[in-house]
């Protein structure tokens, strides 16, 4: 599907209503279906992988070594997670009820939320529109995936394969930009999952809340990284560099500024120096290892970015629009305020800012929007604790980037401005479905007797004892809790 006109609103109406009948008709509630499903998806991906390899290596201009590493590769294991894991995690989970309310029984089910509308974007194209519709598989959801616009090639060819896989009744695919989200985002979805930058996300927070739709969102900003004195200055620069320049620095959680001690800094910056010509060579440019940018917009947005900055090239700074391609660039000593501290920059430039000790780089970080990652690179455990308890974050490395979204069992989601809600594994499921409180009481004894009118004073007296927490002293409920 494609294009936004005014039949469109009807037609999108149409296939939303058509994948909620299957959630209403029960049969999502079977983990066989959705067994099958996660199945399917995994063959989807195995069957095609040289196809969507080249597909994404085409519209991103990504190396297929990376796209196998850090797109389908993760996609696998995500779905393999949920496989191996889908009946304990969909399990309902049994909560004590106080004697009060015995006899009986309570529980926690997790439910099928129903429609979940999951729209992504370029950087990523087969993981971060995949990863999120198997948890939704996962939880018994059926989902529109809306593939970004500046990816065509992968998009077109989820487009055929997703419903191919899964089944029409399973996953709609709607392709096409802002017109097209925005007719979209008109319908009533149950849960709204979106990656992408942090102004589009208020768009589709504001379009969801006219329906009351919860939303995931997966947004971006400046994650930063610091480096002192007391760390091996070669192994933190090739973590830095490799996190970095990976995707040509256009990753969500790639360090986008780095903080140095001043006493470190002439050694980081010929470490970084260093290990960007150890990865890509002495002309990057040749290097079949490094990515491009993914178009001339964007290319023209980032080299606007470094001649404005204020700050002195120290490493790359070369570029070349019609290859779209970027150096792997240093840039010391920016103004802190130039559009290259402000903004995001989602490329491959390296703002590199001195300060003078740790406390002035936590200070630097909690003073700014709270990230999506922080890379903390130090051996002083009091360094590690100030980052910890100073700074906030949707996630935290200490000596290392990027591998937080590869480990199963992280949760993987902003805070603040970087976004809200979280998922991967477990939290995928969580995330997606709904948490339904379920209480049983047998109807005989009728042990309900002490609340219902009228009220008369052995009652209040009994209830009195019943509403005890009221009359409880703060100390004993302390007492309670460490029990
Ligand atoms: P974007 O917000 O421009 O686009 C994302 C999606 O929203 C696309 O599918 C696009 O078609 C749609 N869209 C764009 N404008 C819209 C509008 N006005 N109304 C409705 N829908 C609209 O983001 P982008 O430039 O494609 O991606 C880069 C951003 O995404 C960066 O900020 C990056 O940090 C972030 N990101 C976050 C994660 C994460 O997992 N947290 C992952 C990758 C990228």
């Amino acid at each position: 599907m494609s294009g936004a006109g005014p039949r469109d609103e009807q037609r999108y109406a149409g296939l939303v209503a058509a994948l909620r009948s299957t959630v209403s008709s029960g049969a999502t509630l079977d983990l066989d279906w959705r067994r099958q499903r996660l199945g399917a998806l995994r063959r989807l991906l195995t069957d095609h992988e040289t196809p969507l390899t080249e597909a994404v290596s085409r519209d991103v201009g990504k190396p297929a070594a990376e796209v196998r590493l850090t797109e389908l590769s993760l996609v696998v294991r995500e779905i393999d997670d949920l496989l191996a894991n889908l009946e304990r995690w969909t399990a309902p989970r049994r909560v004590r009820l106080p004697a009060v309310y015995l006899p009986g029984r309570a529980e926690v089910q997790l439910r099928p939320k129903g429609v979940v509308l999951v729209i992504s974007t370029w950087n990523y194209p087969v993981l971060l529109l995949l990863a999120p519709l198997a948890g939704a598989l996962a939880a018994g959801d059926t989902v529109v995936a809306k593939p970004s616009e500046l990816t065509p090639t992968v998009s077109g060819l989820l487009a055929d394969l997703l419903p191919r896989y899964l089944g029409a009744d399973t996953v709609g695919v709607v392709t096409g930009g802002v017109p097209e989200t925005t007719e979209l985002l008109r319908c009533r979805f149950d849960h709204v999952f979106f990656t992408g930058s942090g102004p589009v996300g208020r768009v589709v927070m504001r379009a969801a809340a006219e329906h009351l739709t919860p939303v995931t969102l997966e947004l971006g900003g400046k994650s930063p990284a610091f480096v002192d004195g007391t760390v091996d200055a070669a192994v933190a620069a090739r973590r830095v560099v490799w996190a970095k320049f990976t995707n040509a620095g256009q990753s969500c959680i790639a360090p986008d500024y780095l903080l140095v001690t001043r006493e470190a800094r002439e050694e980081v910056l010929a470490a970084l120096g260093a290990a960007i010509t150890e990865f890509f060579g002495a002309d990057p440019r040749r290097s079949p290892d490094l990515g491009r940018v993914v178009n001339a917009d964007h290319h023209r947005r980032l080299v606007d970015l470094l001649s404005s900055s204020g700050g002195r090239v120290v490493v790359g700074g070369g570029h070349e629009e019609d290859e779209r391609y970027l150096a792997p660039t240093v840039v010391v000593d920016p103004d802190v305020d130039s559009p290259l501290m402000t903004e995001e920059i989602f490329g491959p430039v390296l703002p590199v800012l001195t300060v003078a000790d740790a406390a002035q780089a936590v200070a630097f970080v909690a003073g700014r929007d709270q990230p999506l990652a922080l890379y903390v690179f130090t051996e002083d455990d009091a360094t590690r604790a100030a980052f910890e308890r100073g700074t906030s974050s949707g996630a935290l490395g200490h000596g290392v980037a990027l591998m937080q979204i590869s480990v199963p069992g992280l949760p993987f989601g902003g805070v603040g401005a970087s976004g809200m809600g979280r998922y991967h594994g477990r939290d995928s499921v969580e995330e997606l479905s709904h948490h339904r409180s379920v209480v049983s009481k047998p109807l005989r004894p009728d042990t309900l007797a002490l609340v219902y009118p009228p009220f008369p004073a052995w009652k209040r007296a009994a209830g009195m004892r019943l509403l005890a927490p009221l009359r409880r002293p703060l100390a004993r409920a302390w007492t309670r809790g460490r029990r």
